[in-house]
């Protein structure tokens, strides 16, 4: 594994066989030209002719060169927050995303029902804001561990009654890790047992020093059952996001990331993919993991069909070959052709690396019969 002989570091530097295996020796090593080096010798060497050592680019990286890149800064306009609500067990998360969407999200706009996409938008005097609404810390473990981060703003929802658990500490590593702002809402308030004081000093001892303890953490008092405080965590949600300037370019090809995604029995493979930059529209030949396809219709949080989708906008879409996985980067490519080709190259690399796994599992277990 990314070994080199001799002679192709030598071909590689553009200098001569013989002039490498001089510096070789100078360094006490005696080689021939079909001798590999080891990956130490090969970088002080190479550094010494003015060379770094790279890894060699994986498949998806080479194909997200091709259908990504960095945007100016004069393209990109502000965009909505993306929230992800975490915290410990029956602390509250699915109760608070059901009270906000109820209390927030117009029914109007709904024309009736709210359909459940896996994300909801609210609608503050003119701001939105996305919630995910697969809570917890598993979707967004998950996803940052295959490279997605889709998350702007991370409500920690905490107990009043209950305090700091394990996994409130777990939620707290996970969007440090992620370089992500933690606002906490301090839930069930409305018990008599709510202790906020309790859970303050509890946050304080794991590093999240509350805003009125001196510190620079938002807390905000809620009660998910009795619909209070939820106003002032939607604002404090819109301030923090103000602060971090999310910003997007509208106007390019899409690139997304898959929330959630399913095998539907009437419509085939279901996919409610997250927008983060560009605009998705109907007839756009799109790559997602292994699948590939065009969009055929998108569906809205609020149930409607739309024909585009832009920056901070999770929509539901239909036309994809396969279903893809969570956490999958969404891409619109030039074409149909080229949409499929990249979907081809990456399922003959997974075909390779089972078939070299195996390959790896039949010597061992040689090995061990030996
Ligand atoms: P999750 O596991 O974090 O998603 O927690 P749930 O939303 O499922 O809530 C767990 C339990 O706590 C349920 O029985 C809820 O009814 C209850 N609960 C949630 N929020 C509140 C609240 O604000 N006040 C009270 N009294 N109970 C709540
Ligand atoms: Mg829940």
């Amino acid at each position: 594994e990314g070994k080199v002989t001799v002679k192709e570091l030598a071909n590689k530097l553009d200098i001569s066989t013989n002039e490498l295996i001089g510096k070789l020796i100078g360094i006490g090593i005696m080689a021939n030209i079909n001798q590999e080096l080891d990956e130490d010798t090969t970088e002080l060497i190479a550094s010494e002719y003015g060379f770094e050592i790279r890894e060699a680019k994986t498949l998806e990286e080479r194909q997200e060169e091709e259908l990504d890149f960095e945007d100016s800064e004069e393209n990109l306009v502000l965009r909505p927050p993306v929230v992800t609500v975490m915290g410990h067990v029956d602390h509250g998360k699915t109760s608070l995303l059901d009270s906000i969407r109820e209390s927030h999200v117009t029914q109007r706009e709904a024309g009736g029902i709210t359909q459940h996409i896996g994300a909801s938008t609210v609608n503050i005097n003119g701001n939105k804001i996305v919630f995910l609404d697969t809570p917890g810390h598993e979707a967004f473990t998950s996803m940052r561990a295959r490279g997605a981060q889709v998350t702007d703003v991370a409500i920690l929802v905490v107990a009043a009654d209950d305090g700091v658990m394990p996994q409130t500490i777990e939620a707290i590593n996970h969007a440090k890790a992620a370089n992500v702002p933690i606002i906490v809402a301090i839930n069930k308030m409305d018990k008599p047992e709510a202790n906020p004081d309790r859970v303050k000093q509890e946050l304080t001892e794991h590093g999240l020093v509350p805003e009125d303890w001196g510190g620079d953490v938002i807390t905000v008092p809620v009660s998910a059952i009795k619909k209070e405080g939820l106003d002032e965590l939607l604002e404090m949600i819109l301030l923090v996001s103000e602060m971090s300037e999310l910003k997007a370019n509208p106007n390019r090809k899409a690139v997304g990331t898959i929330i959630e995604a399913e095998l539907d029995k009437g419509r085939g493979p279901v996919a409610t993919v997250l927008i983060q930059k560009g605009t998705l529209r109907i007839g756009d030949s799109i790559i997602a993991g292994t699948a590939s396809g065009r969009v055929r219709a998108m569906i809205d949080s609020y149930g409607k069909r739309v024909k585009k989708a832009s920056p901070s906008t999770a929509v539901e879409i239909l036309g994809l070959s396969e279903v893809p996985q969570a956490g999958d980067k969404l891409f619109a490519a030039k074409d149909d052709k080229k949409a499929r080709e990249l979907a081809d190259q990456r399922k003959e690399q997974i075909k390779r690396d089972q078939i070299k796994s195996k390959q790896n599992i039949s010597l061992d277990d040689l090995f061990d019969q030996i």
